[in-house]
């Protein structure tokens, strides 16, 4: 697949009066969407599209269903960190709802990277979508033929520097993370709903994280981050069977925890034991790492970012800006 050559910025003069006679009042009407990105190029199945122009049909499925699979992806420094791992997890998702990716691995990777560079970046954050494809508004995935891939390049500041230094705080919500046996966290796919109404009940609250209990009310993650908490100079976290992302700042803190010959156990473990923990902190590749402070009301240790925990970030962040795959030759 050769992405530059298939760079459509501009869509054909018959189809443009269409579009704006019809549907671009609607779309005007709402709040436009931005990468934060100048003049930003949004991938979509092999061409790439102003962001104005970057649109899918209602009839997708994963619009009508959330039937569809994505991943967030962060690069720093012009290197694409733990791309491999990203597309791996990518293709396990697939697997697992049945979708067939309609690219290689290497095909992929390509697109990825040319979309970075079309975009200019050295750092920023990716989202790729692997959508069912467009069907009719039966939910059976065997009406769509084409799986679609999108790929958006945007800057990124989730949350403020002040967080990284003082923490943050979570709360519990009363929604339970979704049974694996329903459908499995495991699966990073485009039906976020489970966690969305966990983050209202967090703002609700007032609070900067939602953690979410399973239905044996143990600890699972938050709702978009996975949880650590560390006693005794130990480092635990929920396994993936309580209901956690396989995530890959997880498993980063894993390697740096082995170089720094700290144990880490995946454990089932409460609320009591975040709020008698020494130190707490959440993973995510938006979050990236981030120290949490207070559970509940409850100041975790003397209420301030642990040593240990100020250690992972200060690897962390030197892994971030040192490895990676390139983006420019
Ligand atoms: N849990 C959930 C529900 C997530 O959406 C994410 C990704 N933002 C994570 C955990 C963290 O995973 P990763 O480190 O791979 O980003």
């Amino acid at each position: 697949m050769k992405t530059t050559d298939a760079t459509v910025l501009e869509e054909p003069k018959a189809r443009r009066r269409a579009t704006e006679e019809t549907i671009e009042p609607a779309i005007e009407s709402r709040p436009r969407p931005s990468t934060g990105v100048r003049e930003a190029k949004i991938y979509i199945d092999g061409k790439f599209y102003s962001e104005a122009n970057a649109k899918v049909s209602v009839f997708d499925h994963g619009l009508l269903y959330g039937d569809g699979i994505f991943e967030g992806i962060r690069f720093y420094n012009g290197r694409v960190f733990r791309l491999e791992q990203h597309l791996e997890r990518l293709w396990n998702s697939a697997r697992s709802i049945c979708l067939d990716i309609p690219m290689t691995r290497q095909e992929m990777t390509e697109a990825l990277l040319e979309t970075i560079r079309q975009n200019h970046l050295r750092d920023g954050y990716i989202r790729l979508v692997v959508t069912r494809g467009v069907g009719n508004l039966g939910l059976n995935p065997e009406q769509c033929k084409n799986p679609s891939v999108i790929i958006i390049v945007a800057t990124i500041a989730l949350y403020h520097e002040d967080f990284y230094r003082k923490g943050l705080s979570i709360v519990t919500v009363a929604t339970r993370r979704s049974n694996p046996a329903s459908l499995n966290p495991a699966v990073k796919s485009l039906n976020y709903l489970n966690n969305v109404m966990a983050r209202i009940e967090g703002n609700l609250a007032s609070a900067d994280e939602a953690l979410m209990l399973n239905d044996a009310g143990n600890v699972a993650e938050c709702t978009a981050d996975n949880i650590f908490i560390i006693k005794h100079g130990q480092i635990f976290t929920p396994p993936i069977t309580a209901g956690a992302l396989q995530g890959i700042t997880r498993s980063v803190v894993f390697d740096i925890a082995g170089e720094f010959d700290i144990k880490v156990i995946e454990a089932d473990f409460t609320r009591h034991d975040i709020f008698v923990a020494d130190e707490c902190f959440l993973t995510g590749t938006a979050a990236e790492i981030v120290p949490v402070v207070k559970a509940d009301g409850r100041l975790i240790g003397d209420g301030k970012p642990g040593p240990i925990t100020m250690r992972i970030v200060a690897r962390f962040r030197d892994m971030t800006h040192n490895t990676g795959t390139p983006i420019f030759d």
